[in-house]
């Protein structure tokens, strides 16, 4: 039987564990952090079969040394035009992976950055930073335009996928979300769900598709009433859904 788990790293970041509980055996997500994977090894006693990177930051990829010391012959799945040196098997938009008996295709989204990519199926997607719960990554190497289309990527899943992202920025992300849309009522019940989760110190993830249909305000920038809450003085043209987008990013770097 296979589950995905999250690892805890960091403050606030998710190291994604897929575990074959039967052969006890583990892929993992972006490990930023070895420690922890190798604690979760441990107590499950299990071993390291192989790696998947969405893109290049360091709370991402600096893990991955000490756990190559640990397992040389360990493989390391990621972007093909990313500038981190690690990686084993490079990947392009539309190659599939197979980890235990998921098969999981590749698309780019740059945007965050300029190699990330994400790891996709009917059943779920993990998304790196491109985005997260109620949110989605800052544009630190790309630009809107093109964020906005790679976010159009995920159009094609239902709304049962299940999305892993790598950071807990909910909370964050959904007081945002009602600055935008101070009537939407999905967004105001999804707040009180996630602010007791992380009360008992749970995480909000996975989402799914349709949850971020609902509540996600970078994924409804399509919507014509969103651009009549964005202040003035941010953009004055919304002509496009990326325009759109871009004041929403804009608006909330600041927020
Ligand atoms: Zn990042």
């Amino acid at each position: 039987m296979v589950q995905v788990k999250p690892i805890k790293a960091f403050d606030d970041n998710y190291i994604w564990a897929i575990h074959d509980t039967t052969q006890k055996q583990v892929w993992v997500v972006d490990p930023g952090q070895a420690e922890p994977v190798v604690k979760f090894l441990n107590d499950n006693q299990a071993s390291l079969q192989g790696i998947l990177v969405t893109h290049h930051h360091w709370d991402h990829t600096t893990g991955i040394a000490s756990l190559k010391e640990i397992t040389p012959q360990l493989r390391v799945f990621g972007p093909a035009n990313s500038p981190y040196n690690g990686i084993t098997d490079p990947l392009y938009e539309g190659d599939t992976i197979t980890v235990f008996n998921i098969e999981l295709a590749v698309i780019e989204t740059p945007g965050h950055t300029l190699d990330h990519i994400c790891y996709l199926n009917h059943k779920l997607c993990f998304t790196g930073d491109t985005l997260f719960s109620a949110g989605c990554g800052r544009l630190m190497e790309g630009n809107a335009e093109q964020m906005w289309q790679s976010l159009k990527k995920f159009t094609p899943l239902k709304d049962e996928t299940l999305m892993y992202c790598t950071h807990e920025y909910t909370m964050a992300n959904l007081a945002f979300a009602s600055a935008v849309e101070p009537d939407n009522q999905d967004i105001s019940e999804y707040k009180q769900w996630a602010a007791s989760r992380r009360s008992n110190n749970l995480p909000t993830l996975p989402s799914t598709f349709g949850k971020e249909r609902a509540v996600n305000p970078f994924l409804r920038a399509n919507l014509s009433h969103i651009s009549e809450y964005i202040p003035k003085h941010i953009k004055s043209n919304l002509s496009e859904p990326w325009q759109v987008f871009a004041a929403l990013r804009v608006w909330k770097d600041k927020f």
